[in-house]
């Protein structure tokens, strides 16, 4: 951070970042045709819009990125006009047209919510030093990546969205594209950045927001994080705010857990972990206390219609994202979240999805695992083994993140009696 209080990303200022992007994006799609730096080997020209077959999606060929030009110098008709020159690179353009399709978003709505509007900088609270962007419209987040996290989503992106296709309901993320914006100026620096799903909605107030593994080690947020206005906490800080958990419906806790067991297996299959359970709790005992302090802004009308407001993204919310049909429940989820409440009778509601899981299981992780197990227990270091971890998430999970309310009201009557 410059003292300007501009943020510098591998020495490229925040600002410029977003503006190529967006400029990118936007040339990407629009001249996709005109000028194909890297034809497919099958042949195609590229001069109509290529969509190969769905098991060749995956192949060596549609993986590979094409790349545009930007300059403020070059006459080449391939190259585009712009102040700043940069590359940009999109990595499997077909796969990913495919899944936005059947994730029910157009292409222009993509661009439309990721180029129309500036792009706003979320502060995160990742140790990677990863840089987020949210689009205004509260449907995408940008994330920068590593490489390694760039060679393993293309690496597991066949059997991802195999699975994502034959499960729409899952707290996995959606992935919608994978980029490099590459600035001529800093002498060949990637800025690689994936597009995946928003899952905390921003127009309503998250009380408390946790990062949660299953590990207890180490896992409280820092002081400066404390203080932040919107903290991330984590597993500890969790069982301390919220003993005994968050109580659901019976139909709304079997659903969550058939998803989340079943993401798990996922993510174990793929050998990945080290991922998250971000959770988003809205209390509504708490908002009304604040209503009374601060004037809303905005009328009754206009919240209903921001509460109601389909999401872009098909299966996106977190009531649509777990296995349970709408028809079934009889309450109205504003935003899409899920109702609960916590063992004090409180009246919350909970937005969730699994983040993170860029990170696969590899030799350096087995080095590291190896030696913290000599200096801490093996069993509450974070660095686990694939089914390890999976099985301590979701026993975490179980145990003390979420309760099923029909259980809790018999356990009532039970000590009533
Ligand atoms: P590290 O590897 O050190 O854990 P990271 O840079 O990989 O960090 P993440 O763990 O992906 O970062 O995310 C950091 C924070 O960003 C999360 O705790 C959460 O607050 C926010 N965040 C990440 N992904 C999303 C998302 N899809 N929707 C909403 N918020 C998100
Ligand atoms: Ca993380
Ligand atoms: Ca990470």
């Amino acid at each position: 951070i410059r003292a300007s209080g501009e943020i510098l990303f591998k020495d490229v200022e925040s600002s410029q970042i977003i503006t190529c992007i967006q400029l990118a994006l936007r040339q990407s799609q629009v001249k996709e045709q005109q000028c194909l730096s890297m034809p497919f080997q099958d042949g195609s020209s590229g001069k109509e819009k290529y969509e190969p077959e769905e098991k060749l999606l995956f192949s060596e060929d549609h993986l590979q990125p094409k790349q545009i030009h930007f300059s403020s110098s070059s006459d080449d008709s391939c190259v585009f006009q712009s102040e700043i020159d940069f590359r940009f690179k999109t990595y499997a353009p077909p796969a990913f047209d495919h899944f936005r399709d059947l994730f029910g978003v157009s292409q222009q709505d993509f661009l439309k919510s990721l180029c129309s509007l500036p792009l706003r900088e979320l502060s995160s609270s990742g140790a990677s030093g990863s840089l987020f962007y949210i689009s205004q419209d509260d449907e995408f987040i940008l994330k920068t990546v590593q490489l390694k996290e760039r060679r393993l989503l293309l690496q597991i992106l066949e059997d991802y969205y195999q699975n994502l296709k034959q499960n729409p309901h899952t707290l996995l993320p959606k992935f919608f594209g994978l980029y490099n914006y590459i600035p001529k100026t800093s002498g060949n620096k990637n800025i690689r950045f994936v597009v995946m799903n928003n899952v905390l909605p921003s127009a309503l107030k998250m009380h408390w927001k946790y990062d949660l593994k299953g590990s207890t080690y180490n896992r409280r947020a820092s002081l400066a994080e404390k203080m932040n206005p919107y903290p991330t906490f984590k597993d500890l800080d969790f069982l301390e705010h919220f003993p005994g958990g968050l109580v659901l419906e019976e139909k709304t806790y079997k659903a969550l857990m058939k998803t989340l067991e079943r993401d798990a297996m996922v993510l174990e299959s793929l050998k990945i972990m080290d991922y998250s359970l971000l959770v988003g709790i809205h209390s509504f005992d708490f908002a009304s206390q604040e209503k009374k302090i601060i004037q809303l802004e905005m009328n009754e009308s206009e919240l209903k219609q921001r509460r109601t407001r389909r999401k872009l993204v098909a299966h996106s919310t977190a009531l649509e994202s777990i296995e349970i049909s709408l028809d079934e429940l009889d309450y109205e989820a504003p935003y899409g979240g899920i109702p609960a409440k916590s063992r004090n009778g409180d009246n919350l509601i909970v937005f969730l999805g699994i983040i993170d899981i860029l990170q696969s299981y590899r030799l350096r992780k087995k080095l590291e695992h190896t030696w913290k197990a000599v200096v801490y227990d093996g069993n509450t270091v974070s660095v686990h083994r694939p089914e390890f971890y999976s099985r301590r998430f979701m026993d975490f999970l179980k145990s003390s993140v979420f309760c099923d309310g029909s259980q809790a009201i018999t356990t009532n009557i039970d000590t009533k009696s």
